[in-house]
């Protein structure tokens, strides 16, 4: 399997499929979330666009440092649980 890294908390823009050609947003993508993995699937022809394993509290913590905002609720969402 082809491992894919994806900035969870920043680049969820111009995604390009490998297989196809399709080319778009990350929210435009087919989410596969997984125990310990994600994937994001092309809306196209179904193949792993982007991926990876789930941020860890650390990671979360260096981007909502940053001033990511996506980082800082998603640290919010976790203290909740
Ligand atoms: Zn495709």
């Amino acid at each position: 399997m082809v491992r894919f890294t994806v900035d969870y908390f920043g680049g969820w823009h111009d995604f390009a499929c490998r297989e196809c050609g399709w080319e778009g947003r990350g929210s435009e993508l087919t989410p596969r979330i997984g125990a310990t993995l994600f994937v994001f699937e092309c809306p196209r022809c179904r193949s792993a666009v982007a991926g990876g394993s789930h941020p860890t509290h650390e990671d979360a913590k260096d981007a909502a440092e940053r001033g990511n905002a996506e980082a800082q609720q998603w640290l919010r969402r976790r203290s909740r649980s």
